[in-house]
């Protein structure tokens, strides 16, 4: 079974609970986007995906990417698949006319490229990086650089990488030891090797532009010694350059997608922003990397619970609780069959579990890529500060609460299978295989909750989180049950969090040990918020949204207590947990 793009029900999300398209018509750039303009363009976006990307997802698992003397085939049908998506204009939907782009809203990148992890997790993880290489280099490039490289990585004709990973240096980049030397002419030679490169070598496209962390000899030591170079395949007068493809991993899933070594000797580069602030530089990236990633996780969550409900339409097995034998569908001889797996209680709680995430997880999503919109167009800067907040907040809440259930609930999609979901035909285990590593890149997880309560809520005493519950706050009508339940959770969660602050005055490393339980908590109230964004709707109470909601109140959000609970408790004791 091909996975199929619902875009009814993305588009439902975006128009409908988000009013998406009257928020993007108030910012100067997209006046003109208007709900039909975006409906057209993700059923186009749709129909591609199904019918050239989808169908190569299996084949591409099965054959994988080989290293054959330095270069990397992609498996049958990529390149030209490839080919087909940049000529199409698909890269160029978000990126700026002046560069070829379309100029058109994030939030319809977003969408398009959930419909691609879903569709093919190892082939989209090439173009995935494209659109953050593009704006590193359009905000901190060299006029000279943004020429060269902005109109190809704009259309996509070029595809990029983000070289940062070294043996030693995985989470801790300010062990990076790849280095730069600067020329007379000013570039820069750069030696090193990196690993786990994602798209490192390729025949998708003709060129590939990498953006590499490395030090300059007088740097600092550490995270701010660091600078951001770009270092292309080929050269602009059409010489290989000296970065080569060494091995390719072996790995648990993504099979269609080389993660590469490469070695850089003495590769001809160019510094994009200011020596020594290449992390910076890099951060330009993140928001929107991180959020891509999310969408990978929502869009794989999304496959394989497809796969699962159909199967549950179809597959019986007992009778289920509460049904009787006249309710039961009729046999050929007369006698009553057993009922379908998806009518078991076990089985429904699974599937619609599931579904209360992937609808949540597109509300959240896609209501955080209007908001990078607003953080750059809007022209009131107090409104402009408030989106930065959100995305700055939101977003590895997003990245790791998404790619966790796109892994344990794929698992538990897997499941509805039973043992037809552990053998390879039915194609659900290539789901939970590729769905496992978005928990470990662009960020591990660990590092996206420390990076929440350690780095951003804390700091400041939660005077941005504070800012940020209110924002939650302001689009709940206490008159209906569902949001004055939700005001009393941000009322439990910003009381823990005042707490923990106190706790965390007496107890340093108290932060790190609940960094997790933090961010769960959080990631739970925001998806009872985009419940209650979606029972708003006029269609918030029909079956296909009462389902889910009711197993988000029954089965998901008791969790919110327990994480709580683990918060307090850490926060009351005298020391958190037992230093190892
Ligand atoms: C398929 C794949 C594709 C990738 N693509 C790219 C790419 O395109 N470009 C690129 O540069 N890299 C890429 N990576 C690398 C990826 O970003 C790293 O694997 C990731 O950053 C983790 O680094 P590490 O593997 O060295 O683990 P380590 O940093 O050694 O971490 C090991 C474990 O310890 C935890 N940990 C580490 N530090 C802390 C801490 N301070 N607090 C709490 N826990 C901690 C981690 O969360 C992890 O669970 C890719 C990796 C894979 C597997």
């Amino acid at each position: 079974m091909l996975f199929q793009p619902r875009t009814d029900e993305m588009l439902f999300v975006l128009a409908q609970v988000l009013r998406g398209p009257q928020r993007l018509q108030a910012l100067a750039p997209f006046g003109e986007v208007d709900a039909e303009l975006i409906g057209q363009l993700v059923e186009e976006a749709g129909k591609f995906v199904a019918s050239v990307i989808a169908p190569l997802n299996r084949s591409g698992d099965e054959h994988g990417v080989r290293l054959v003397a330095g270069q990397v085939s992609t498996p049958p049908g990529f390149r030209a698949a490839y080919q087909a998506f940049w000529q199409a204009g698909w890269p160029a939907l978000a990126a700026a006319t002046e560069d070829g782009g379309q100029g058109l809203p994030a939030v319809l990148e977003a969408m398009l490229f959930e419909m691609l992890s879903a569709a093919n997790h190892g082939w989209t993880m090439a173009p995935d990086l494209l659109h953050g290489a593009y704006d590193c280099i359009k905000h901190h490039g060299t006029d000279e650089l943004k020429a060269r490289y902005l109109p190809k990585l704009a259309s996509g004709e070029w595809l990029a990488t983000m070289c940062l990973t070294e043996a030693q240096a995985g989470s801790d980049l300010g062990l990076v030891r790849t280095r730069a030397v600067a020329q007379p002419d000013g570039s820069y030679q750069l030696s090193g090797s990196k690993i786990f490169i994602s798209g490192g070598e390729h025949d998708l496209s003709d060129n590939i532009v990498h953006l590499v962390l490395a030090r300059l000899p007088d740097s600092a030591p550490g995270p701010k010694g660091l600078s951001l170079f770009l270092v292309p395949k080929f050269m602009p007068d059409g010489a290989r350059s000296a970065v080569h493809c060494e091995h390719i991993e072996e790995k648990m899933g993504l099979h269609g997608s080389a993660t590469c070594v490469m070695r850089f000797d003495a590769a001809t580069s160019w510094i994009i922003g200011e020596p020594g602030r290449g992390l910076n530089a890099m951060f330009v990236m993140m928001n929107s990397a991180r959020l891509h990633v999310a969408l990978q996780g929502i869009g794989l969550l999304e496959a394989a619970w497809q796969k699962a409900d159909a199967y549950a339409r179809e597959r019986r097995q007992m009778r289920a609780p509460g049904r009787t034998a006249a309710q039961a569908a009729p046999a050929a001889d007369g006698s009553r069959l057993p009922d379908l797996i998806g009518e078991h209680p076990a089985m429904r709680r699974i599937l619609d579990s599931q579904r209360a995430w992937i609808d949540a997880g597109r509300v959240i999503a896609y209501h955080t890529a209007l908001e990078l919109d607003i953080a750059r167009h809007h022209p009131d800067s107090a409104r402009r500060a408030a989106a930065q907040r959100w995305c700055s907040l939101t977003t590895p809440v997003l990245k790791a609460a998404f790619t966790h259930q796109a892994f344990h609930g794929g698992s538990d999609c897997l499941q509805v299978f039973g043992g037809h979901g552990y053998v390879r035909e039915s194609g659900i285990e290539q789901h939970v295989r590729d769905a496992r590593v978005t928990m470990i890149y662009e960020g591990s997880n660990e590092i996206q909750a420390i990076d929440l309560l350690v780095r951003k809520v804390l700091p400041d005493g939660a005077q941005a989180f504070d800012l940020w519950l209110d924002a939650l706050r302001a689009e709940l009508a206490p008159q209906q049950a569902a949001d004055a339940r939700l005001l009393a959770r941000l009322d439990r969660l910003q009381a823990a969090t005042a707490r923990l602050l106190q706790a965390t005055a007496r107890n340093d490393t108290l932060a790190y040990w609940v960094a997790e339980d933090f961010l769960r908590a959080v990631a739970l109230t925001l998806l009872d918020w985009a419940w209650c964004q979606i029972a708003a709707t006029s269609a918030g109470g029909s079956p296909r949204w009462q389902a889910p909601a009711q197993a988000l109140e029954h089965w998901i959000m008791p969790e919110l207590s327990m994480r709580l609970a683990i918060i307090d408790t850490q926060a009351a004791c005298e020391r958190a947990a037992e230093t190892p």
